[in-house]
């Protein structure tokens, strides 16, 4: 930690700044997760050691409810689980809980405590804050999550063991404040679905800003935060909570939600690029009027929920018919940066890639990432991955010279947000070379370009797309669905 350090931010309490000059792409730090968990909904489909998802695992012949890729990841999360694993089988045996294992908020914080038992709270080198001194923000609560918080605890004194160390109560709902407001997303290891929660203490010192200058990633089991410009020495250190693709006041009522701030970064004071987000189309120089573009703002977000609806329900020709209906109305009102509709964009361009109709969602996929260039830092992680997945699309199309330009794009942007190492980065690179042979070969003779296509798409699992279904990695910080 040579190059950050804990400061007092005007306004935000704790925070972390550079003590020297930093670049694009710098890792400030990286840091393994004090505990992780895998999603109650996920428990039989990934890793409990790697959170890889795996088609066969091993169940744990004790408890029956983790699950390994195999002996050595079981043996690698024997640490954990340890504990974890006895708890597991007793609370399955009370009446009420037959059968069922603690949720995740439960398990993560026990395996906390358990942590915090064996090791102490003290801090080491790398940790820089210890867990009783981070915010727990329970006094913000509303009713609501107080309500849910006082069953887990309830839930949670049932789980854990006798024979493990009592705490009070205040210090137990103190871990779940904390995982409340700071619990991080973990997702699988090429960082396209969410699959678990996990604590990481130093980020949780990281505060926000709608326009940051740092990003997180998760590479190899730990996290990284990277720059994505140059720092200054004495800057804060930020990252974003929230998806740019949100105006001023909806990004601010999710901050106030979740995290109970009011945030006055620069571009909620000047609400930047709030006016292209809802903007409305422009003909030969004429706006379309304002009535008609609320009107079809309103209708589009009505469509929306529609189509989540549907796509959660997994019914993807019904999404499709949703998107096509609403995109006709959307296309000749609204800006193509109206946020509505690049949500439309890009739902359709992966619903239809996913159903093999390639060349249409080729086609959306590009107005989705040209809108983006317009609204999104030049580095922004969920830049690079539209622009790949775009990329990806244009190719499988034929779309050969845009497709090798956008994966050559996409490339760029990953390797600072995600670093050369990453397992996606890995897998674009090896994408940009084979798209930079076709190219050469699609220039020289478009025939034999084409038959080594079909060969090459034949042969390419295509594991650099995620599934339409599944929960996808938008917002930093884990948000329990109500
Ligand atoms: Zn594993
Ligand atoms: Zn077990
Ligand atoms: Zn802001």
């Amino acid at each position: 930690m040579d190059n950050i350090e804990v400061f007092d931010s005007p306004g935000k309490g704790r925070g972390l700044r550079a003590t020297k000059e930093l670049l694009s792409g710098d890792v400030l730090f990286s840091e393994p997760p004090f505990a992780a968990v895998v999603f109650d909904s996920l428990a039989d489909k990934i890793c409990h050691s790697c959170f890889r998802r795996q088609d066969k695992l091993q169940r744990c012949g004790q408890c029956k409810f983790a699950q390994y890729c195999d002996k050595t990841c079981q043996s690698a999360g024997w640490k954990e689980h340890k504990l974890e694993c006895g708890a597991i089988k007793a609370f399955g045996a009370i009446g009420d809980n037959f059968g069922k294992a603690p949720n995740e908020n439960i398990r993560l914080a026990a395996r906390i405590m358990w942590r915090l038992d064996k090791e102490g709270g003290v801090m080491s080198d790398m940790q820089m804050t210890s867990l009783d001194d981070l915010e727990n923000h329970i006094s913000d609560m509303p009713e609501d999550d107080l309500k849910e918080l006082k069953v887990d605890i309830h839930n949670f004194l049932d789980y854990w063991p006798r024979n493990s160390k009592q705490h009070r109560v205040d210090d137990i709902s103190h871990i779940f404040g904390v995982i409340n407001c700071n619990g991080f997303t973990v997702s699988d290891q090429r960082g396209l679905n969410a699959v678990g929660v996990g604590l990481f203490p130093n980020l949780c010192l990281v505060n926000h800003d709608c326009w940051p200058n740092c990003t997180v990633i998760l590479n190899h089991g730990k996290i990284e935060l990277r720059a994505l410009g140059k720092i200054e020495p004495g800057e804060e250190v930020t990252v974003s909570y929230v998806d740019f693709l949100n105006v001023t006041e909806d990004r601010q009522r999710q901050l106030k939600m979740h995290y109970f701030f009011d945030c006055t970064c620069e571009h909620c004071k000047g609400h930047i690029k709030d006016d292209l987000k809802m903007g409305g189309k422009e003909v030969d120089g004429v706006k379309v009027p304002e009535e008609q573009v609320k009107e079809v703002t309103e209708y589009s977000l009505q469509m929306l929920q529609k189509m989540d609806k549907a796509r959660m329900e997994g019914n993807y020709h019904e999404v499709i018919k949703i998107c096509r209906e609403c995109m006709e109305k959307q296309e000749p009102v609204l800006a193509d940066t109206h946020i509505y509709q690049l949500r439309m964009w890009s739902t359709a361009s992966e619903v239809l890639a996913y159903l093999q109709f390639i060349d249409e969602a080729a086609d959306y996929a590009r107005k989705m990432v040209d809108g983006y260039n317009k609204l999104y830092h030049p580095c922004n992680a969920h830049l690079g991955m539209a622009t790949m997945r775009a990329g990806v699309t244009h190719w499988q199309a034929g779309k050969i010279e845009v497709g090798h330009g956008m994966i050559c794009k996409a490339y760029a942007i990953l390797q600072r947000t995600h670093g050369p190492t990453h397992p996606i980065t890995k897998d674009l690179e090896a994408m940009r070379m084979q798209t930079e042979m076709e190219l050469r070969m699609f220039r020289e003779n478009e025939y034999i370009y084409k038959s080594m296509r079909e060969a090459a798409l034949k042969n390419q699992p295509m594991n650099m797309m995620n599934e339409p279904m599944a929960e996808s990695v938008k917002n930093l910080f884990r948000r329990q669905k109500k």
